[in-house]
């Protein structure tokens, strides 16, 4: 008899409450954090495993959200204190936002413990959250996987030598472009991704808001812009989302080629373009597989000059 076990993606990352100012309105304490918009985008694609850390005041209902659509909560520990906390602003250029307020809370001092039933991931996702927590999880991996990771300027600064040990180990980072000069120091982003991919990486995605993603390998760049949108409504969450997108496409076409991981950079497109269309996490929770099959293609009229 052969038993099919399904490889799971997993991620790390974090489980918040975010408070969020924007132009189009502001919101207090919705479900936030880099773990949960990955997981919740990836989601629609594969299924997915998340490690993280909530603190007593987490609700039931985030909980019975991530487990309805099928996430693996096993990794997810609970702590004493308050969860992570995240209080930005955006500018009337949503590319731009200021963070207002960081508290870590049970987030200091988070040691990731790998459920037994997650070590065999094939798929892996170190969101944005410290580097030291990276690692520890790629320490407690078996066997052979793709692994991406994400980070944020609070740990360029704040950890860039962990950080460095982290890209030295991951086949994609996945970045925003100001991050990007950050981390390379170079102001051209063309510059900044050779430098990058000295670190480690063998590719490297750049989101660059409204303007789209960059990808780039020692033998490929690739192009493609963000969808175009009316309104932009609350654009946090969309690089993570981006990512589970991503993510999710390779995990479910298993395809790692030039082809299929300019696909999957589509979806992980197609993905975010919804998460910004309302605050938090409520586009994603109403998306349906259809939509993003729709706006799929219609990424592909929006980008076709064969014609
Ligand atoms: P993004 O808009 O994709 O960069 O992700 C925004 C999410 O990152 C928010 O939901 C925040 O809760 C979370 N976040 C903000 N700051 C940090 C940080 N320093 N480390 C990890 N996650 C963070």
């Amino acid at each position: 008899m052969r038993v099919v076990v399904e490889m799971s993606i997993l991620v790390v990352g974090t489980v918040a409450f975010d408070s969020i100012e924007a132009p189009s309105g502001s919101v207090d304490r919705v479900l936030g954090g880099s773990a949960s918009y990955f997981a919740v985008g990836a989601s629609f694609f594969h299924p997915v495993q998340i490690v993280g850390v909530i603190g007593e005041d987490f609700p039931r209902e985030h909980l019975d959200m991530f487990a309805s659509r099928g996430i693996d909560l096993a990794g997810l520990q609970k702590e004493k204190g308050p969860t992570f906390y995240w209080r930005g602003r955006y500018h009337e250029d949503v590319n731009v936002r200021d963070t207002l307020e960081l508290q870590l809370n049970v987030l200091t001092g988070f040691r990731p413990r790998l459920p037994e039933s997650y070590r065999n991931a094939e798929y892996v996702f170190l969101g944005n959250i410290d580097p030291e927590m990276q690692s520890e999880v790629l320490d407690q991996l078996r066997g052979s996987r793709y692994l991406a990771c994400d980070t944020m300027d609070h740990w360029i600064q704040g950890n860039r030598p962990g950080l460095e040990k982290v890209l030295a180990r991951v086949e994609t980072l996945v970045i925003n472009d100001s991050e990007a000069r950050l981390l390379s120091g170079e102001n051209n982003i063309v510059r900044a991704a050779r430098g990058i991919l000295k670190m480690g990486p063998k590719v490297i995605l750049i989101k660059r808001g409204e303007y789209g993603v960059l990808e780039f390998s020692d033998s490929s760049v690739f192009a493609t812009p963000a969808y175009p949108l009316e309104e932009v409504f609350d654009p946090t969450g969309a690089g993570d989302s981006f990512a589970g997108g991503f993510m999710g496409q390779l995990a479910r076409s298993r395809d790692h080629s030039q082809r299929g991981l300019r696909r999957a950079i589509i979806y992980g497109s197609v993905v975010a373009s919804f998460a910004v269309e309302d605050f938090g996490l409520k586009r994603l929770d109403r998306l349906t597989p259809e939509e993003i099959e729709s706006r799929f293609r219609q990424f592909l009229d929006l980008t076709d000059f064969h014609t």
